[in-house]
């Protein structure tokens, strides 16, 4: 097995840890996640036999999930605004690169824009999967996403923009993508995985492989956070009024009811298929089937504010950075 030599552990597919182990506990800065890592351990890597659908092929989607229901009107609508949101991701990470200040940030944040990509691609046609027409997959997925694209990523866009584009401030975009966009998407994604994992392998998969992926951005932007305000002390008001800024902005954005939407749907789809759920627990002690929308929406509530905690402890940051808003779930 010579790929065991070239595979990083927390990029291989059985050795990589959750999502929230790794983003909590792993330290990889730019300088280890280059261009070469990306190749041999992600695309050769993380992505082998994965790399068309983001499933292996051996896995596939059940057939209750392709026939009409709420379970499947849960799974189109989330994977749907995911792979959107994965879209608009690319496009703003576009520009990172051009104001990157060194070479290892520069091909560090290249590697992240073609891993979104990805990441709207295989959301995306995994809705192929479910029996959506391909012909039409990108207009009938912005006819549905229409409400949620304005209310909800068009504000997270303009803030972002605002940073990145219109006042080329690097490390203020770090800061943003980092602990406002993915601190906030990388929760849901350990909770897409959980939910999915027992109804649909294949879906479970594409949520694992996008999963290991974003260990990889949260750990990455906050040891280029960290360094950046080691090496400049100046900086760090202007980091944490961004910081607040952003938790401020993604306070104000209705995200909620569109999540809540699609979990009451799950909520009645799982108890239609209770006999595959059966005991499965979504976290340690507790069973998917006797777990309610709220509490499955309150508890990535919960991991995005102890993320958040641990990223902005990493970084030397004060916790109370988080406090106007948005990732606060109640303590
Ligand atoms: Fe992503
Ligand atoms: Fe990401």
């Amino acid at each position: 097995m010579p790929e065991a030599f070239t595979t990083a552990p927390e990029a291989d597919w059985d050795a990589a840890p959750g999502l929230l182990d790794g983003a909590m506990k792993l330290t990889l800065g730019p300088d280890d996640c280059d261009l070469a890592y990306w190749i041999t351990s992600v695309a050769q890597g993380t992505l082998r036999d994965r790399g068309v659908t983001g499933h292996h092929q051996d896995v596939g989607v059940p057939d209750f999930l392709k026939t009409p229901g709420p379970l499947r009107e849960a799974l189109v609508l989330e994977f749907g605004f995911r792979g959107l949101s994965e879209e608009i991701a690319t496009r703003l990470l576009g520009h990172y690169v051009p104001i990157a200040p060194g070479v290892p940030e520069m091909e560090f944040y290249a590697t992240q824009m073609i891993d979104e990509a990805r990441h709207a691609r295989v959301f995306r046609n995994h809705l192929v999967e479910l029996g959506m027409p391909a012909d039409t997959l990108l207009k009938d997925i912005d006819d549905m996403a229409a409400d949620y694209r304005r209310r909800v990523l068009r504000p997270v866009e303009d803030f972002t923009l605002e940073i990145v584009r219109d006042q080329q401030d690097f490390i203020g975009g770090v800061a943003v993508f980092a602990i406002v966009i993915e601190g906030v998407l990388a929760p849901a994604a350990e909770l897409s995985e959980r939910k999915w994992t027992p109804l649909s392998p294949a879906t479970g998969e594409v949520s694992r492989g996008t999963a290991i992926d974003e260990i990889r951005h949260l750990t990455v932007a906050s040891t280029i956070l960290k360094d950046h305000l080691a090496a400049h002390p100046e900086s760090r008001d202007r980091v944490l009024e961004i910081i607040r800024a952003g938790v401020r902005m993604w306070d104000e954005v209705p995200d909620r009811e569109f999540v809540i939407h699609r979990e009451e749907l799950f909520q009645e789809g799982m108890l239609q298929h209770a006999d595959k759920v059966g005991d499965y627990e979504i976290w340690p002690g507790v069973k998917m089937i006797d777990t309610s929308p709220e509490q499955r929406y309150d508890m990535a509530e919960r991991w995005t504010d102890e993320m958040a905690r641990s990223r902005l402890g990493y970084m030397g940051l004060p916790l109370d950075a988080l406090d106007s808003g948005g990732t606060g779930a109640p303590a």
